[in-house]
């Protein structure tokens, strides 16, 4: 057996109650104590002298693209060639690790199997990644593409039972529909909503019937609507959503996710210049009325309690793999969440969405150690966790993906250590 022991570590375990001081042991892949751990039963552990540093669950993305190539023109998502976009997605998964991501959820590949292919990989440890749920190309009907070259089209109920059948057969984990548009195109915006009922309901029962979730790219106030009605599992964006989609989604929200997908929205508006779309042009094409309409939306979906979890559709110029912690940052900022509420969002939440709640995003005994040794107080400053340099420690099922020398300490002699209250103890650095 393999054990680690985190030794005085500040324990911030996604339970909701405040961060306090302790130890943690990780036994093989699981959290084995948490609080104050016998020392004889840490006996021959690795040590890591956490010196007060914040001990916290791997976070998760609720809206993840390893296939979206960082590039500044949409349409390169579909002309990049599939063998360097199946090496673009193996780095997207190593940066979702690096930066303390261990749980993503897939919201559409732009090829056929980079998703499943990454997922199944990551499984057999052949790469490093986070926990994925992958996805395939996004669904579409005629004329209500975002990004044609990388979209699945499908007309009609038959369509998209067809449609779902054959991502089902590529091996998805869900399935994503394209419901509205989004302004960036020029083309498809953002209140235009391309499904009708009967292809929604058609292709969420024949997902649900084959045990598989689906996600929305759902805009407007009509695509919110259609999602809760037909029974879509997680909505994505719901920026326009309306007082009845509101109440719709709090009559759902036993069941229902929604992922925002924030910073997109801030720095397509903001950040996007360098990249040829400055923020004169975003404002003229409606994403400054957009944002505000969405905040306004999103802080009553939390003043109702309905889940809302970070995942920021990363992977654009301006938008860059590596900064999805920005997402919580925003949640503080722009929806008036508490750091910790924030936090609770991208771990507890993260384990809901990744359908293993009692084994995913707390750090309680019995859970998965995918966890995360944070260098400060994310309570304090949630910015904290966009900083890769302060994430001395990333931990996935036990194994470390990420370490740091200069923590080691011996391991603990249960003849000359006391039971508890391990906090005093003077260590013998080597
Ligand atoms: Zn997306």
């Amino acid at each position: 057996m393999s054990t680690t022991l985190f030794r005085n570590v500040s324990i911030l375990d996604s339970t909701g109650a405040d961060p306090y001081p302790g130890d943690v042991l990780v036994e093989d892949d699981r959290i084995a104590v948490v609080g104050t751990v016998d020392p004889a039963r840490a006996e021959g552990a690795r040590v890591i002298e956490g010196r007060g540093r914040t001990l916290m669950s791997g976070l998760c993305d609720a809206h993840t693209h390893f296939s979206w190539n960082n590039s500044a023109d949409l349409d390169g998502l579909g002309t990049m060639p599939v063998e360097e976009h199946l090496l673009f997605c193996i780095e997207s998964a190593r940066t979702y690790i690096d930066s303390g991501y261990t749980m993503c959820l897939g919201a559409a590949s732009a090829k056929d199997r980079l998703d499943v292919v990454c997922r199944d990989a990551i499984d057999a440890g052949r790469i490093p990644g986070p926990r994925y749920l992958a996805n395939g190309p996004e669904i579409a009907v005629t004329g209500g593409a975002l990004i044609k070259s990388i979209t699945k089209f499908a007309d009609g109920p038959e369509g998209m039972r067809k449609a779902v059948r054959e991502l089902i057969e590529l091996g998805v984990d869900q399935i994503k529909l394209s419901m509205t548009g989004e302004e960036i195109t020029g083309t498809q915006r953002a209140e235009d909503t391309y499904f009708s009922d009967e292809e929604v309901a058609a292709a969420v029962t024949e997902a649900h019937r084959r045990g598989k979730r689906v996600c929305a790219h759902a805009r407007s106030a009509e695509s919110v609507r259609m999602c809760v009605r037909h029974g879509v599992d997680i909505v994505y964006h719901a920026s326009f959503v309306d007082e009845e989609g509101l109440d719709m989604l709090e009559g759902a929200k036993d069941w229902v996710f929604v992922a925002p997908g924030l910073n997109w929205l801030v720095a397509t508006l903001y950040e996007a210049e360098a990249f040829g779309f400055p923020q004169e042009a975003a404002e003229a094409v409606g994403y400054k009325k957009e944002l505000e309409q969405a905040v306004k939306g999103l802080r009553e979906m939390h003043r109702r309690g309905i889940k809302l979890l970070p995942g920021g559709d990363y992977g654009f110029a301006w938008t860059p793999h590596g900064t999805y912690a920005r997402d919580l940052e925003h949640f503080v900022e722009l929806l008036g969440f508490t750091p910790m509420e924030a936090i609770l969002s991208a771990t507890a939440l993260g384990g809901e969405i990744m359908l293993r709640p009692h084994e995913l995003g707390k750090v309680q005994p019995g859970y998965l150690a995918d966890l995360i040794l944070v260098d400060g107080d994310p309570l304090a400053d949630i910015t904290v966790l966009q900083d890769h340099d302060r994430l001395h420690y990333v931990m996935k099922d036990g194994r470390f993906h990420k370490e740091s020398a200069a923590d080691e300490a011996p391991a603990p002699d249960p003849g000359n250590m006391p039971a508890t209250g391990t906090e005093q103890l003077v260590v013998q650095r080597a």
